[in-house]
């Protein structure tokens, strides 16, 4: 079976795009070689991880050839071998405990064609329900409120570049100055308002920054939002225009005067006063979201409140001005729009809905009623311990919360298969790891955090032994008796017949084609024909929803799942530093990388060390009602005492979600990475 159509000679030059997150940095490779390319996300900027990125393409760690389980350990095995196993258990599994016996677990990475051909192989190959994927980490909360408001979600429903004209920006939960430098140069000429716990690198950029307690985030959206009412900033004449719901969200945001949210979250009145001041003085004002405010048991209401805030500045949907959560991952946006989510089918279709059955059945040429309904959320798939799993571009051994017990589940199927390009924590458990290509050996389209459809075209040829990925739920669809036709191997035929499964769907790709994206086209969906020019601004004229207007949505304070107590008195929180990405299966393979951050470590303020008898450059031990973190201390003054941070992107004893807690929101089911209640010890 071959990789891909056409190899490039390594001596051409390819512009492709940055492997790792959702701002899709423009570079450039001749062989192995990057440089960075003039690009409107990153204008020719690039960070370390980029720079580096060509290091996982022949690292010591990469795979590349299939690993099948015998005696204990994982061994070589050829690809028949592997896949034929593969589709026997899963054949042997169905037939006993029926078709919601296998489940699939996919990735935010993930290309548009793999996230759409993997919807489509557990739907129709597989015929179980049992698909989500860790995007479901990531985004759920902040898709789930864009939604309710909006009617559509759609990350940044503007470029990147119209925050150039912003003379303020609220940016909340968001650290970009590490985990996007390049985005920071869209806010050089911003009054940036920074909402985090920690004094992270992009606070130390803000004109105003807030240190909301962990947890509180909506009362401090509601106390700000008390302001600018109060103080005669709200736009009726947007509101009574452009949206609905203003007097139920009131009934709430009325009783949070700002005083009352100092007492809840810490920030003083005053300061809530001036981010309210601020943004209302600003000719061009953006407010956008990150997983700090997103990742939370009331995630998608915590949203919702800042939305509130941005509606009640008229900002959304006006020139110059807007609401926006910056995506994560490579594919966060199209990998959240084509199927591989529980409640999905492609084109940002709801799979409980009769019409989008009949349409996406149509085109994939199956009868409506075989297509299975929607299935339990990532965590819950992952608890429930299916008896088998395919994992697809995602490591939750390491980025699952409650880690431990996910590892424990994982450990127990009965079938575990892992394609991956590294031997990843969870590949590591695996009975059968399948090798795959990544960014820069394969044609694929990503969706960069703007809602702007890139083409990454293969650069070099991939290693002897792997497979796309495409490549792979092939073979596996046929051995499981699907004919070949149904399940190409070839990026283009595949997301061509993505275009036919999205049209007339909210994230429409019908109109994109790989011919107008080679020729450098922005498009930004949707995108409903050939000839439209896309859609870069979204809600101008009108927001999604049948009558045109965005809705308040009237959400109140509750605080955290787990609040502190006298077991464990301090908060813990979770994110990302420069160096590394996500679960680090691939930076931690990156010497560079490896040496700018080499081990985990807990940032702690120097009197809360000192109370645990611990001090800068020492062991601890971060303990919470589901396990413990070994981690060196780093003394950080500027953090909040009650607080300590820890980084997601390390494996073992450094697993940071052995901590975290899988409460999970009820809107989006997303858990509450951000805060869970620990005792710091010295280490045991
Ligand atoms: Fe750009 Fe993100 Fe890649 Fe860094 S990791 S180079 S910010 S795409």
């Amino acid at each position: 079976m071959t990789i891909a159509a056409a190899r490039p000679d390594t001596t051409d030059t390819i512009d492709t795009h940055c492997p790792y997150c959702a701002l899709q940095c423009g570079m450039r490779l001749r062989g192995k070689e990057i440089e960075p390319r003039e690009f409107p996300t990153n204008r020719g900027g690039l960070c370390q991880k980029g720079w580096t990125a060509s290091a996982v393409l022949d690292s010591p760690g990469r795979l590349t050839g299939p690993l099948v389980r015998a005696d204990g350990a994982l061994r070589p095995a050829t690809w028949d071998h592997a896949l034929d196993l593969v589709a026997n258990r899963v054949i042997e599994l169905q037939a006993r405990h029926g078709r919601d016996a296998v489940a699939v677990f996919g990735g935010g990475g993930l290309t548009n064609e793999k996230a759409y051909l993997l919807g489509k192989f557990a739907r129709v190959a597989l015929g179980t329900s049992r698909i989500d994927y860790n995007g479901r980490f990531c985004m759920s909360a902040a898709a789930a409120a864009g939604n309710r408001a909006f009617g559509m979600d759609r990350g940044l429903p503007f470029p990147v570049t119209d925050l150039r004209a912003a003379d303020a920006v609220l940016l909340v939960g968001a650290n970009p100055a590490e985990t996007m430098p390049p985005f920071v140069q869209h806010l050089r000429g911003a009054e940036l308002i920074v909402v985090d716990p920690r004094r992270s690198a992009t606070a130390e950029l803000a004109a105003l920054h807030l240190q909301p307690a962990p947890g509180t985030d909506l009362a401090l959206a509601l106390g700000i939002l008390h302001a600018v009412v109060a103080d005669g900033h709200l736009r009726h004449d947007y509101l009574a225009a452009r949206t609905t719901g203003f007097e139920d969200m009131w009934r709430i945001a009325a009783a949070w005067w700002p005083e009352r949210a100092e007492r809840v979250t810490g920030v003083a009145a005053a300061d809530q006063r001036r981010a309210a001041t601020l943004l209302a003085g600003a000719a061009n004002a953006y407010v956008l979201t990150a997983r700090g405010t997103e990742q939370h048991a009331r995630g998608a209401d915590t949203v919702s409140a800042w939305i509130n805030l941005a509606l009640a500045l008229g900002l959304p949907g006006r020139p110059g001005s807007g609401f926006g959560c910056l995506t994560g991952q490579g594919n966060g946006q199209g990998g959240r729009e084509h199927g591989q989510k529980a409640d999905q089918l492609p084109g940002y279709r709801r799979i409980d809905d009769p019409a989008a059955r009949a349409h996406v059945a149509g085109v994939w040429g199956i009868p409506p009623e075989t297509l299975p309904g929607p299935g339990p959320s990532a965590y819950e798939l992952l608890d429930a311990g299916p008896r088998g799993l395919l994992v697809f571009g995602s490591n939750p051994v390491v980025s699952a919360p409650h880690a431990g017990r996910i590892s424990a589940r994982l450990s127990d199927a009965d079938l575990l298969v892992v394609a991956d390009v590294v031997l990843s924590e969870t590949a590591r458990l695996a009975d059968v790891v399948l090798p795959v290509t990544q960014w820069a050996e394969e044609d694929g389209t990503l969706t960069n955090l703007e809602g702007r459809i890139l083409l990454r075209q293969q650069a070099l040829a991939a290693p002897a032994g792997v497979r796309t990925d495409l490549a792979v739920l092939s073979g596996l669809a046929t051995r499981l008796g699907q004919p070949a036709h149904r399940f190409p191997v070839d990026a283009q035929v595949v997301f061509d017949e993505l275009r036919r499964a999205s049209a007339g769907g909210v994230a429409d790709y019908s109109g994109v084609t790989y011919d107008r994206l080679r020729a450098g086209e922005a498009l930004h969906w949707p995108v409903p024909s050939v000839d439209h020019p896309g859609t870069p601004r979204a809600f101008l004229d009108r927001f999604a929803h049948d009558d045109g207007r965005a809705r308040f949505a009237p959400v109140d304070h509750s605080g955290p799942a787990e609040p502190p107590d006298a077991e464990f008195p301090l908060q813990a929180t979770t994110g990302r530093v420069l160096a590394h990405y996500q679960s680090g299966a691939q930076t931690r393979l990156v010497a560079e990388l490896v040496a700018a951050v080499p081990e985990m470590f807990v940032e702690v303020h120097p009197d809360t060390a000192r109370r645990a008898g611990l001090a800068d450059g020492d062991l601890a031990d971060v303990v919470s009602r589901r396990g413990t973190v070994r981690a060196r201390v780093t003394c950080v003054p500027s953090i909040r005492v009650d607080l300590v941070f820890l980084p997601f992107h390390f494996p073992g004893a450094g697993r940071a979600n052995l901590l975290t807690n899988p409460a999970l929101d009820p809107v989006s089911r997303m858990p509450e990475f951000k805060v869970c209640a620990v005792r710091l010890v010295v280490a045991a």
